[in-house]
């Protein structure tokens, strides 16, 4: 069990506070690996939440689960030039298996385009078979020098998209229909606001034609990338002879996409709603949104309170409320509160003989306010809209908080004051030139988050750039970032 001891307060040291939140919520642990992260149960059941919902979504719009190998041989790395050189420098690879030395040495997988994609030659060979929709769920490897629980780990669960089209414009429209739901999931699920744009040549993914983000603001006012979506155009179907019979007969290469979001998420929903006493997570993403604590003092009271307690949690899960009663024995309630808000968990019922002489409950939000007492006749309902309404509030709680930290029309002076203290988003003029973006990363350790969507420009765009002063010819965000 957790120590009673105050957290490190995000104020004093905003690093040392998000580990301590997820070793108090008991979200993650270290693990004997270096670099890698034990998910615990508690940090396990908020991803399975993410996953269903996403999974859904994915089914809906068409695409179907596979699952494919760990091991990709390492000469499919190197029949694209550039994702090898993105990726060969954080690859683990292995050279012995079964006590031998392997002819072909393997790579752990650290993203699966080039074996998905040797797959879709085979399968795929006529018009008639595209779009080819696939998705999986799995493990990936990138062999970090810095980990951070959650936001950078040697290993990490993620979802891959990886589709296959006739058309770039087909493979451009998946691939801005899957930023699309990302951004839902992020706006409506993590309640957490996203600017999403593409990103400069400098940032793309290796491999990629274009690469589309959603950048989130953390409340240290460092950016993070929650997710991106890749028109990969044709370079992996030319790699890998991914080429299918065109209605008129010809033969065409394929255009492909690929598109994922991590457990890094988890990390971003941490980052944006917890305060210092520990975890707030979004209702529709809690492992349990209600808490029950009946409270007793005499033997007498415990059946009455207990029973009563019981059909309170029967009737909140079908009401399809996601509840959890907590009859511990031992323990003060005043402790269970304390455990469940370091957990984050949403909402507190409190149930004692005068609330259940009196028809009702007290209720606590985990997002502050007065505890009040709720009747407990069609509690379900009441419930299910205080989740509704918690969930909008968190989301509007970092719209404003976002915006209060995004600077837009800055000069230089201004951005490099700004970054600094108190850092955030700055939207500037930027002329493009990969030098400037160096120059700028260098100097500020600022880099270009996204070149921002039209709903997120400025109302003018700015006509010179920030840093150079030479004419923009884009609107840029830029951020510190994790
Ligand atoms: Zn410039």
């Amino acid at each position: 069990m957790a120590e009673n001891k105050a957290l490190t307060t995000r104020a004093a040291d905003f690093s040392a506070w998000y580990n301590e939140v997820i070793m108090r919520a008991e979200l993650a642990d270290y693990s004997p690996v270096r670099g890698c992260m034990v998910i615990r149960p508690n940090g396990y059941a908020i991803w399975e939440q993410m996953q269903r919902a996403l999974d859904d979504r994915f089914k809906e719009t068409g695409h179907q689960n596979a699952y494919f190998p760990l091991f990709i041989p390492q000469s499919f790395l190197a029949r694209e030039a550039e994702h090898v050189e993105g990726f060969a420098p954080e690859t683990a690879v292995v050279t012995h298996a079964g006590g031998k030395e392997l002819e072909e040495p393997l790579v752990v997988r650290p993203t699966s385009e080039t074996i998905i994609y040797s797959m879709f030659a085979k399968w795929i060979q006529s018009y008639r078979q595209l779009p080819l929709l696939i998705n999986q769920w799995c493990n990936v490897v990138r062999w970090e020098l810095r980990t951070r629980l959650f936001l950078r780990t040697t290993e990490f669960l993620w979802q891959e998209g990886h589709t296959a089209h006739a058309t770039e414009a087909e493979a451009e429209a998946e691939t801005l229909m899957i930023l699309k739901l990302y951004r839902e999931f992020m706006e409506q699920w993590i309640a957490m606001p996203v600017v999403t744009g593409r990103k400069t040549e400098g940032e793309r993914f290796a491999g990629a034609l274009r690469t589309y983000s959603l950048e989130a603001l953390m409340q240290d006012n460092k950016a993070l990338q929650a997710g991106t979506s890749h028109n990969l155009g044709q370079n992996f179907a030319k790699a890998f002879d991914v080429r299918y019979q065109t209605e008129e007969g010809s033969l065409d290469f394929v255009w492909n996409t690929s598109w994922g979001v991590t457990t890094r998420m988890i990390g971003a929903l941490i980052m944006t709603h917890s305060d210092d006493a520990g975890l707030v997570c979004p209702p529709r993403l809690a492992q349990y949104q209600v808490i029950i604590v009946p409270i007793f003092k005499k033997d007498e009271e415990k059946t009455v309170v207990l029973e009563a307690a019981n059909r309170l949690q029967q009737e909140l899960r079908d009401g399809g409320i996601r509840v959890f009663l907590d009859a511990r024995e031992g323990m003060t309630p005043g402790a269970k509160y304390y455990e469940w808000e370091g957990r984050g968990a949403p909402f507190r019922l409190e149930l004692g003989p005068r609330d259940i002489a009196s028809g009702s409950a007290m209720l606590a939000r985990r997002t502050g306010g007065k505890k009040e007492p709720v009747p407990l006749a069609g509690i379900a309902g009441r419930m299910k809209d205080e989740c509704e309404r918690m969930q909008g509030q968190l989301l509007e709680a970092a719209r404003v908080r976002r915006e209060a930290a995004s600077l837009r029309g800055a000069t230089k002076a201004q951005f490099l004051e700004f970054i600094e203290n108190p850092g955030g988003f700055v939207y500037g003029g930027f002329c493009g030139r990969p030098e400037c973006e160096a120059e700028i990363k260098e100097a500020t350790k600022a880099t270009v988050r996204v070149l921002p969507d039209e709903e997120f420009r400025s109302p003018t765009t700015p006509d010179k750039c920030m840093w150079c002063g030479t004419p923009s010819v884009v609107e840029a965000v830029w951020a510190r970032a994790y």
